[in-house]
């Protein structure tokens, strides 16, 4: 790396957020360095997650210029989605159709979508990528700077930490995160079926947790993702193919009839966590670094894209008024408006988990009737298709209209 490189705002993390928020800033000619560990390679193939993206994450994304990187035949549309409970009767759907919407979102591979949005900064003139490990952060009154490994530095009026959940920018900057394990893990691997998905998303509650086949853009394959205990998911992920197929289709209910192929398995263990702060002078934090949530309701990245399109309008906003991108004034516009949001989704999420995984008579009785209610009323049903999709809540502006 060069030495001495000055910046107007440097972006740690080339990921999802990162390399939004880089790509937002530079359209508005912001110069921003995207920095990445040494060896690392966003949009590596072998990662089997596929991501649920909202409607309002597609807005920033083409707003961004990322979309336009996808393959066509690479978004999965999300028409329908169907949730149940397997301990009882309850079970609601949702339909786009009923929004008088084409879709409520989409399943995108998570490597496709990273190397999309890395694709689209490479041809950004006003974004410089680099390699490096990070040894040390200095902030005065004027600028903040990081120290190189490789023996260089570079400043900047800002310091983004988008480096995921075990961010090395929010420990320099002694940032606390209060993070809570669920003794869980999520079980992800793509498979094809015998019936087709019907662009339908799919979610049942088991015992020891949920269950999503979520609709790939080939009509016969989708990604799941099964949460579940530790034992089990070590289990499932080192028995042979025949045996998972067969556990699978079974704990799926055979709805989409059987398992015909399956990917690679991988297992993330599962948290939630907040940043006590996403900001203190020169240093602000994005995505899964300042909050991470169980993906049960697939809205991790979609947070993590708002931030980043939250954090773009204020920057922008403060450049136009010369103020200081660095300022507290500045920054603290943007944590107060995405720390409560995140917040909200964060309980939410948790109260969810908590309601089906009971096993308490008062609980089941409450999420099966709650389920089978909510699915006859209108009003309801609408409000939470737009929150899931993120048509509704305290949006930035170009997550409600990409142009
Ligand atoms: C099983 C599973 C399923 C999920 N499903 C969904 C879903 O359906 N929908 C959804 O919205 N979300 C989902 N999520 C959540 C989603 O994957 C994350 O929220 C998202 O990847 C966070 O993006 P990020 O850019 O903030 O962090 P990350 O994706 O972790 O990226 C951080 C980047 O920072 C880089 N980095 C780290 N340390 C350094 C350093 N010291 N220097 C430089 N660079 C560094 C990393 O290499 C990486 O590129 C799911 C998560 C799991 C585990």
């Amino acid at each position: 790396m060069n030495t001495g490189i000055n910046v107007d705002v440097i972006i740690v993390g080339g990921g999802l957020t990162g390399g939004t928020l880089a790509l937002l800033l530079a359209r508005s000619g912001l110069r921003c360095l995207l920095l990445e560990r040494p060896g690392s390679k966003p949009g590596q193939a072998d990662d089997p997650r596929a991501l649920a993206i909202t409607r309002a994450s597609e807005n920033i994304l083409r707003a961004a210029g990322a979309w336009e990187y996808l393959p066509e035949d690479i978004p999965g549309r999300i028409e329908k989605m169907q949730v149940w409970d397997a301990r009882g009767k309850g079970h609601i759907e949702f339909d786009s159709a009923e929004l008088c919407e084409a879709s409520l979102g989409y399943i995108i591979p998570q490597a496709s979508l990273e190397l999309a949005i890395q694709q689209a900064c490479s041809n950004q003139d006003a974004i410089q990528i680099r390699q490096a490990t990070i040894n040390d952060l200095g902030c005065s009154t004027e600028s903040i700077s990081l120290c190189f490994a490789e023996q260089s530095r570079a400043s900047a009026s800002l310091v983004v930490g988008a480096d995921g959940i075990r961010s090395l920018i929010r420990e320099l900057a002694g940032i606390p995160y209060l993070r809570h394990d669920y003794d869980q893990q999520a079980v992800a691997c793509r498979v094809k079926t015998s019936y087709a998905h019907d662009n339908t998303a799919r979610q049942v509650f088991l015992d020891d947790g949920p269950l999503a086949f979520l609709p790939l853009a080939h009509s016969n394959e989708c990604a799941i993702v099964w949460s579940t205990s530790p034992a089990h998911a070590r289990l499932l992920t080192t028995m042979n193919d025949k045996a998972f197929h067969t556990q699978l289709a079974e704990a799926f209910d055979y709805r989409l009839g059987k398992i015909i192929e399956s990917s690679e398995r991988s297992a993330f263990p599962l948290s939630h966590a907040q940043a006590t702060r996403y900001c203190q002078p020169r240093l602000a934090l994005t995505g899964d670094a300042a909050h991470c949530v169980h993906p049960l309701a697939g809205q991790g990245a979609n947070l993590g894209l708002l931030d980043s399109a939250s954090l773009a309008e204020v920057l922008i906003g403060a450049r136009q008024k010369v103020q200081d991108l660095g300022s507290v004034t500045v920054l603290r516009r943007y944590e107060r408006w995405r720390k409560g949001e995140n917040l909200f989704m964060i309980k939410l999420l948790q109260g969810f988990k908590y309601t089906f995984e009971s096993n308490l008579d008062s609980a089941k009785f409450a999420r099966n009737a709650g389920l089978d209610i909510t699915n006859t009323i209108t009003p309801l049903k609408h409000f939470m298709m737009r929150r899931a999709s993120g048509l509704s809540g305290d949006l930035p502006l170009i997550a409600r209209n990409p142009d």
